[in-house]
């Protein structure tokens, strides 16, 4: 394992860390608007993020893996790193075209045509059209080969028929990549097909749903003789399946999830040291103190986890299902900390962000529930311990392989 940086990459670092610290109000700004701080409302929330995410593209921190020639930059693995972490070192907010940023994105540059590429990559790049990931269905989750939306063509048009459903950010969604049935009498993995659909087009009914912190997330998403071109098929007819499983195969280093939670419990540790608790404050509770630490201890072996995956990466090698342990120890250490929140904060865990009782905005009360979502979203707990048992741990087979969803957004 290798945890050092060249002096290359730290010049690096310092060039971000003064460009964010130069463009500090803007980013207070969107994080503010995001977290839904102030008196504005979500359109200018939405309308802040995407501003926030093409100034960080304009100074060269988006697209980092992607071809110069679609406007990435082409960047080290090592940078990519360095960015992620200053990133969510500074508080930013997330960028808000990150489905199409992480997901469909790198599914294109591999898969798409010259003219996909050309009209669809710059546009997510600067969040000028944001992308939702029309895969789930309502009894199509982890086997997700079991899909039933149709798509039957005409001519030069699709014509795509059926439900989507936990689609994240699909009422704010430009398009959406689809996985649609377009054999169905073919074996269930070679009927699918791979398809980008205009969010705006006819026929599209988007419902959205209650999390259980009370936020809108995902939607279902309805199709009712929705045309698309066939020029928006990405890949060959029938052969969306491979295409879904690369997708979902891009596995990321884990070091950005780290990060996140490390911002979480730094927050968490100030609380608790300003918190009133009887004649004190709450971190005095000898407790309470062992749970902290022991959170701590969590995070940085997780950290240690991402090292090794990063440090196999650079080296050209597959993480493999390093990538799983990291994301199920990732899931449940976000579930634990926010669990030690709720005791930090006592009796006031019960305050829900709007009441100005709530401790830190309740931002921990709305943890609490968010985590229950990241150990399902992108491919649940159990599935990635039948990955771990299998790949690792050498394990006899127990599920097929279409019943394996390996990655995807949500988290
Ligand atoms: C926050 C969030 C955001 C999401 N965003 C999107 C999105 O943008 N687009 C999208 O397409 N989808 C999205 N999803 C959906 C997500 O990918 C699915 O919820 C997930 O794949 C599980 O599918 P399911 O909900 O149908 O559950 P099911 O697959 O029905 O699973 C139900 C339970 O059975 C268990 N189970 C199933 N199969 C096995 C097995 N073989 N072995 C052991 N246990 C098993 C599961 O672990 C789970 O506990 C999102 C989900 C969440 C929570």
């Amino acid at each position: 394992m290798d945890l050092s940086f060249s002096p290359e990459d730290e010049e690096y670092r310092i060039r971000l860390r003064a460009w964010l610290e130069k463009h500090q109000a803007e980013l207070a700004g969107a994080a503010g608007l995001m977290q839904g701080g102030g008196s504005a409302n979500i359109l200018d929330a939405i309308g802040m993020a995407r501003e926030w995410q093409r100034s960080l593209y304009e100074a060269g921190y988006v697209g980092l893996s992607w071809p110069k020639e679609y406007g990435g930059q082409e960047a080290t693995l090592t940078q990519q790193v360095i960015c992620s972490e200053e990133l969510s070192r500074s508080n930013t907010p997330p960028l808000i075209n990150t489905i199409g940023l992480t997901i469909l994105g790198p599914t294109l540059v591999q898969h798409g045509t010259e003219d996909q590429k050309r009209r669809f990559l710059p546009k997510i790049l600067t969040a000028e059209e944001l992308w939702c990931q029309g895969f789930s269905e309502p009894g199509a989750g982890s086997d997700l080969a079991a899909l039933r939306t149709r798509a039957e063509q005409d001519g030069d048009t699709f014509f795509v028929n059926g439900q989507k459903v936990w689609t994240s950010m699909a009422p704010i969604a430009d398009w959406c990549f689809l996985l649609v049935r377009t054999d169905p009498s073919a074996p269930k993995r070679e009927g699918i097909s791979y398809l980008l659909c205009d969010m705006h087009t006819p026929g599209i009914t988007v419902r959205p749903l209650r999390n259980a912190a009370g936020g809108i997330h995902f939607s279902e998403v309805f199709l009712e003789d929705v045309r698309i071109p066939a020029t928006n098929l990405v890949g060959e007819l029938h052969g969306g399946w491979s295409i879904a499983r690369s997708t979902l195969g891009h596995e990321r280093s884990g070091l950005s999830g780290v990060l996140s939670l490390e911002t979480n419990l730094i927050r968490l540790w100030r609380t608790a040291g300003t918190l009133q608790r009887g004649d004190g404050v709450a971190l005095d509770d000898p407790t309470l103190r062992r749970e902290l630490a022991q959170r701590w201890i969590e995070l940085e072996g997780l950290r240690h986890l991402g090292f090794r995956t990063l440090t196999a990466q650079i080296a050209g090698r597959e993480p493999g299902a390093s990538a799983s342990v990291g994301k199920l120890f990732a899931a449940e250490l976000r579930s634990r900390i926010a669990g030690t929140a709720l005791k930090v904060e006592g009796s006031l865990a019960q305050v829900a962000k709007r009441s100005p009782h709530a401790v830190d905005r309740g931002r921990w009360h709305a943890a609490y529930f968010d985590a229950i979502g990241h150990s399902i979203g992108g491919g649940t707990a159990q599935i990635q311990r039948n990955t771990i048992a299998e790949r690792v741990l050498g394990l006899p087979r127990s599920v097929p392989d279409e019943l394996v969803k390996g990655g995807g957004p949500g988290e």
